[in-house]
């Protein structure tokens, strides 16, 4: 029994849809195993620019980095925000939440549920078996590079962003990657794209050079190219695939439909903080604010519920809950309801509030 601060940044668009379910899932896990979660909930995105004139306010960045873990939901998705001309981005708080809380490892897991593996547009057959972890690197890469901009020239504009690696970026986080394969199935795959980019030279040899303290892991190199067609060929060969920035954001994408919907995938940002129960972190599903379906029920909760599962497990050491959470929504999927993302013949449809429901009551037990 602990007591745990949780700051909770629920964003935009379909964002405080799907948090919600997952504090009333943590609220379940409360009850059942006697824990106290101090919840405190702080604007961030669309939401914040008008209310407090930036996309996360220095307050907002206090919030977090005095709590043990951060649960995200989504931001984005307001056409005044947007485009080339816009002063500030919503997707500022998580570009400043990342860099300024040191989190450069992000994990993806996509383990499709068996019950699930109609929903996916790829063929069961190919999927069975699929259980990745995707380890991207989150605070360097093209995204942060310098310079970064539109500029006037003789010529008429040109615009240029820079992709730039040190080598201890890379390294932590391909140790980050071969750690975590310790504790599966041992293999890492490196993605980048060493025939043409000098970043990703030095990707790969620092990836061989970590390699050879990891003696009882296996490491497979692929160009980003190949990883995308392998990763619907042959999703199952996969165990730790470990890649840059950029890379990793589409390649997750791709990898969604692995597991039917970008509504099914969570996600955890750590770096090396440590509270007193465990890794600091933030735990937000990988979709984004989806304004096409905000406010209708649509929304599946699901990624951000296994978020919060993620969240008991790396920084509350929490596993018996961790799992307990999982379980239940394995479980709720099995028992034939889905959210409209999921439509399939002969299920039950529920709205985002019911899906939330009941998972928060499986868990309670
Ligand atoms: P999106 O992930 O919001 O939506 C893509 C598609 O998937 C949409 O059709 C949407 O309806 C569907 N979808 C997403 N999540 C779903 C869920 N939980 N349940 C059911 N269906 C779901 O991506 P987008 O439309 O390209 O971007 C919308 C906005 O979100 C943009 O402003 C973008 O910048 C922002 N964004 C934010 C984040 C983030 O906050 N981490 C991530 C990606 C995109």
């Amino acid at each position: 029994m602990g007591t745990y601060a949780i700051a909770v940044l629920a964003g935009d668009g379909i964002g405080p849809e799907v948090t919600e379910e997952a504090v009333r899932v943590l609220g379940a896990v409360a009850r059942r195993y006697g824990h106290v979660f101090n919840t405190i909930e702080a604007l961030v995105g669309v939401a914040a620019i008008d209310a407090e004139g930036d996309a996360i306010s220095d307050a907002t960045m206090e919030l977090c980095q005095e709590s043990d873990a951060i649960l995200f939901g989504a931001v984005g998705g307001a056409p005044r925000y947007e485009g080339p001309n816009a002063k500030i981005q919503p997707e500022r708080a998580l570009f400043r939440l990342r860099k300024e809380l040191a989190l450069y490892a992000n994990l993806r897991p996509i383990r499709p549920f068996d019950a699930l593996l109609n929903a996916s547009t790829l063929k069961t057959d190919i999927l069975r078996g699929t259980d990745l972890l995707v380890v991207r690197e989150l605070t360097g890469g093209i995204y942060y590079g310098k310079p970064s901009e539109i500029r006037e020239t003789a010529e008429g504009l040109d615009a240029i962003d820079t992709l730039i690696y040190t080598e201890a970026e890379i390294e932590r986080i391909v140790r980050t990657a071969f750690d975590l394969a310790r504790e599966r199935r041992k293999k890492v795959t490196s993605v980048d794209k060493a025939n043409v980019l000098s970043s990703s030279r030095l990707w790969r040899r620092t990836a061989d050079r970590v390699a050879g303290e990891y003696p009882d892991v296996t490491l497979e190199h692929l160009l980003v190219d190949s990883c995308a067609m392998h990763l619907i060929r042959r999703p199952a060969s996969f165990d730790v695939i470990v890649t840059e920035n950029m890379f990793g954001d589409i390649l997750t994408d791709e990898a969604s439909m692995l597991a039917g919907s970008m509504g099914m995938l969570p996600s955890a940002s750590l770096g090396t903080r440590r509270t007193e129960f465990g890794l600091f972190g933030l735990y937000e599903p990988i979709h984004g604010s989806a304004p096409d379906i905000a406010g209708q029920e649509k929304a599946n909760p699901i990624a951000a519920i296994l978020s919060l599962a993620l969240m008991l497990r790396f920084s509350f050491n929490l596993k018996q809950e961790a799992d307990a959470v999982e379980k239940a929504v394995k479980g709720i999927v099995e028992a034939g309801y889905r959210t409209e993302d999921l439509r399939e013949e002969g299920k039950v449809i529920v709205g985002t509030k019911e899906m939330g429901r009941l998972i928060a009551e499986a868990v309670a037990g």
